[in-house]
């Protein structure tokens, strides 16, 4: 029931790869656990992204501890090969999912932790943070945000471009969802990308591969308090995807400086008003950490914690979101690296 009270050593939230890779080391801990998540199906924030998405990697590049991505022969696999994985490893390794259920809220007890549901509740020792960030789209605060007539949507409202057939499209940001999906535009409507800074492309010949291997050198000269050339922030921000660049290639990608403000028909680009019929706001993620609201302060950048901990209590961890929580760990290769790490002292430990 609802109301019910139960226990575990450990409650994970977030059911996604990040959440599935942490059940994969506690399953070797011996430790009790649960996974909560509020999505009706396996497959984290994959069962959401635009039709048209591929990874930006090969398969053999994006798999999980334990068990591989199954090949998909004709280049990089789409989203819906990624949930067909992920709902496959969950079962493959039985790992104990409740969903959908919501996670609202975390309070500390004598002995660690209460997690708080619409499915009731949870006494937990140990808390591990999973939840991504497809829960908390950013939106940037503009003027004239509120008198624009037509259709505002975000990131996470994009599913395909049939919508906005014809239409004129203003697409904000200048990172990968935004390439992705003004390419994705250009077939059907007249896309105008709206960069604050000009869009700089990695390399064409740089993949996801290369960017797990760029974030996993910065993180061990860092380490070693060598110097490093950035990480993956130094080399750019925009994946050379096939699709990004046939469009580029079509000259459907040129970018237009950052609008000023809103006005009821379009948007202000250096005094010269612009129509457009909907604006897409592909303006980033914050860590979906709601629910921690009573227990984190973030810091300015966002995230609360160092090494996966938040910094005043080792049993409140955070795994996948971004760097911070270790190398590419915000990706399918690298969060099994970080969910071992986080896990490695539990194992020792005697119960
Ligand atoms: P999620 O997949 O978001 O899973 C978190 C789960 O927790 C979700 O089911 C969520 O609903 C649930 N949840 C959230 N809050 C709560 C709560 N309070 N209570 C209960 N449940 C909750 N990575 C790659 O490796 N290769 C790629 O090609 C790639 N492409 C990407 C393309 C896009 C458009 C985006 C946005 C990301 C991409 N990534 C890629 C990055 C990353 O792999 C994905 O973002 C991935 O979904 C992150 O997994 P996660 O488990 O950390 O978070």
């Amino acid at each position: 029931s609802s109301n019910a009270t139960h226990s575990a050593d450990v409650v994970v939230i977030g059911g996604g790869q990040a959440g599935l890779a942490a059940g994969y080391y506690l399953r070797r801990t011996g430790l009790d656990f649960v996974i909560l998540d509020d999505n009706p199906y396996p497959g984290g924030s994959w069962q959401h992204y635009w039709q048209s998405l591929t990874l930006f990697s090969p398969a053999e590049y994006s798999s999980l501890p334990g068990w591989p991505m199954p090949p998909y022969p004709n280049g990089f696999p789409p989203a819906t090969h990624v949930v067909d994985y992920l709902t496959r490893y969950e079962h493959r390794y039985e790992l104990p999912i409740r969903r959908p259920v919501s996670v609202t809220e975390v309070t500390r007890t004598d002995h660690g932790f209460h997690v708080h549901s619409d499915d009731g509740g949870w006494d937990a020792r140990r808390v591990i943070n999973a939840t991504g960030s497809w829960r908390q789209p950013f939106w940037p605060l503009y003027p004239g945000i509120s008198e624009f007539a037509g259709r505002q949507l975000h990131t996470v409202d994009y599913r395909s471009p049939e919508p906005f057939a014809g239409q004129r499209v203003a697409v904000v940001g200048g990172g990968n969802s935004a390439a992705q999906i003004v390419a994705d535009l250009s077939a059907v409507a007249e896309p105008l990308w709206c960069t604050p800074r000009p869009p700089r492309y990695l390399p064409d010949d740089v993949d996801g591969r290369v960017l797990f291997t760029v974030a996993s050198e910065h993180a061990a000269a860092v380490a070693a308090g060598r110097p490093s050339d950035g990480g993956v922030g130094g080399l750019g921000d925009i994946v050379a995807v096939p699709s990004v660049r046939a469009a580029r290639d079509r000259g459907q990608l040129t970018a237009h400086p950052m609008f000023t403000h809103l006005t009821a028909g379009g948007v202000v680009i250096d005094g010269v008003e612009e129509q457009v019929d909907a604006i897409i706001w592909c303006t980033g993620f914050r860590p979906a950490l709601r629910h921690l609201h009573g227990l984190v302060r973030t810091r300015g950048d966002h995230h609360p914690v160092v090494d996966n901990h938040l910094v005043d209590d080792p049993a409140m961890m955070f795994l996948g979101y971004g760097d911070w929580t270790g190398p590419a760990s915000a990706t399918l290769i690298g969060v099994g690296r970080t969910a071992r790490s986080l896990l490695a002292p539990a194992r020792r430990r005697p119960r």
